[in-house]
């Protein structure tokens, strides 16, 4: 494999799921050829090349968890699994002949802004390169957190975290621990409990669960989305409404959020028959705190008689034992994590330094803070896809992908118009977010956010930073973020030149 031995790049994108994808299509629209994706892994595919455990899919329908410019007319469910979407990002890759700008294994160890020469040093595990701009497109959900359990390392059986699934590992007829209810829990559970022989579920929250309207997609409809586009188009419009919608519901009206709830007892009476397990499940807090989950197979799978269910966290382990919090123990071969990921301490951060010589971890200890979700102050030319606040609790984060995509290509288009050189290096120009352009959009955030169901809803969730602040959840519908995200105003950034040369 070539190795990067100081090439230039006009755009380095760094990662290669949706946002990466997404931006190496928008710069060729642009008519921009001269960019590079460096991607750490041997595919693309991001969270669905990485999250393949036993169940794992997508909760947003199939026909608005795609792109808008390429739309799959024959997803085989109306909810994807991993599988489909991956084959769907390959696909795209090949359909807008992204291969050639793809770097492989070719993980980013660290990026330095060198104010001289206005543009990115880029330290890679394949060898440096430059770049002008650099796209962190390295995903909100990339990095596996587990929690730091006293006595793990003397656990003698197989330790995974769902994100890095051992498929080798069977699991067939052993004791099993599963730690944490989240989304991804959700879907493993059911889809292990009929193998093992015993499954010990260890919950600190239970989780609010909808049931999930999902059936295939039968050929005839496939046929029509193919045949007639429009259908396919119309199809999005109404799923994406009904979602903007429901918004009002977590930002203004959580009373609204009575009736969902009501909703997801029903569907947990419905399946759980013995009322102390229903007590187990119940929620304590607001439908909609943490994002809310579809299944329905999870609650059936915890009523069976191989389930245990601890209702507290997992505390220590010592050799084959499991204590929980509560102090219950379960004797097990091996222990899954469904415990998410390093969303608010992000590892790009760490390895990101600005104009000031710090690190974005650094600027970021009190809080990820950036504008419109792409342009933290002290990092000029660095954009971040999915960067704070632009996640969101009820959509497809496709929608929010595809409006930093809008944001990058008019970014690209003002540099070229402040651009007053001859091309060689000369003239060139970078754009750093003005602090108190960023301070205010996200004054105007937090107070948007201060009275949503993420920050009231009375539960702790990975959409709060260790300090409690909500810097990662946008507080509005995606038609507004389409909104905010349309244009860079040239106001909120100020225009760095390569300072001139000392006079003789
Ligand atoms: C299990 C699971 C289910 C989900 N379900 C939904 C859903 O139902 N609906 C929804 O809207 N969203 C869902 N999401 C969120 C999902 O992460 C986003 O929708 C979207 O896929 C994120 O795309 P991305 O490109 O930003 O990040 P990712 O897909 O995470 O891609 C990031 C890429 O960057 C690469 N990378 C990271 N660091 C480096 C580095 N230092 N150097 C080089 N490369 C690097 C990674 O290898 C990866 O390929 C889910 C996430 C998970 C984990």
């Amino acid at each position: 494999m070539a190795e990067l031995t100081g090439e230039h790049a006009r755009v380095a994108v760094i990662g290669s799921g949706f946002g990466g994808l997404g931006a190496a299509v928008r710069l060729r629209r642009e008519g921009i050829t001269d960019f590079v994706v460096l991607e750490r892994s041997g595919s693309v595919g991001g969270t669905w090349r990485d999250n393949a455990y036993p169940g794992c899919a997508c909760d947003v329908p199939s026909h608005l968890y795609a792109f808008s410019f390429a739309p799959n007319p024959r997803w085989p469910r109306t909810f994807s699994g991993q599988r489909h979407i991956r084959a769907y990002l390959e696909h795209v890759t090949d359909t807008f002949g992204l291969r050639p700008h793809i770097r492989f294994d070719c993980e980013v160890r660290a990026l330095r802004w060198d104010p001289g020469a206005l543009h990115w040093e880029i330290d890679t595990t394949r060898g440096r390169l430059t770049a002008d701009m650099a796209v962190s497109a390295t995903g909100p959900l990339s990095a596996p957190k587990v929690p730091d359990i006293p006595g793990l390392e003397t656990f003698p059986g197989k330790v995974f975290h769902s994100a890095r699934w051992d498929h080798d590992y069977d699991l067939r007829g052993k004791r099993v621990a599963v730690i944490g209810t989240g989304a991804s829990a959700v879907q493993i559970v059911p889809s292990i409990q009929p193998q093992v022989q015993r499954l010990t579920l260890f919950q600190r929250t239970p989780p609010w669960v909808l049931p999930r309207l999902e059936r295939r997609i039968g050929g005839v409809e496939q046929w029509l989305h193919e045949k007639v586009p429009a259908a396919g188009a119309l199809r999005r419009a109404v799923l994406w409404g009904v979602r903007e919608l429901q918004v009002g519901a977590f930002t203004k009206r959580p009373r609204e959020l009575g009736m969902m709830e009501k909703v997801a007892l029903w569907h947990l009476h419905r399946a759980v028959k013995d009322p102390a397990l229903r007590t187990v499940l119940r929620p304590g807090y607001r439908i909609g705190c943490k994002r809310v989950l579809l299944s329905n197979t999870y609650y059936p799978a915890l009523a069976r008689p191989n389930v245990d269910i601890v209702a507290s966290g997992l505390r220590a382990v010592h050799g084959s034992t499991l204590t929980a919090v509560d102090g219950k123990r379960a004797e097990v071969d091996a222990i899954v994590f469904a415990t998410g990921f390093h969303v608010t301490d992000t590892p790009i951060a760490r390895r990101t330094t600005g104009a000031r010589g710090t690190t974005l971890a650094e600027e970021w200890q009190d809080g990820m803070a950036a504008l419109r979700g792409a342009s933290a102050a002290g990092f000029p030319n660095f954009m971040t896809i999915i960067g704070p606040n632009t996640n969101l609790g009820n959509s497809s984060m496709i929608l929010m992908i595809e409006s930093q995509l809008n944001y990058l290509a008019d970014y690209v288009r003002q540099l070229d118009l402040h651009h007053d050189g001859p091309g060689d290096g000369r003239g060139k120009a970078a754009l750093d977010a003005r602090p108190s352009a960023v301070r205010a959009y996200n004054d105007r955030l937090q107070e948007r956010l201060r009275r949503t169901v993420w920050n009231t809803g009375g539960c702790d969730s990975w959409y709060l930073d260790a300090a409690g602040r909500n810097t990662t959840v946008w507080p509005g519908t995606t038609g507004e973020f389409r909104k905010a995200t349309r244009r860079v105003n040239p106001a909120e950034y100020e225009v760095l030149r390569i300072p001139a040369p000392p006079g003789p």
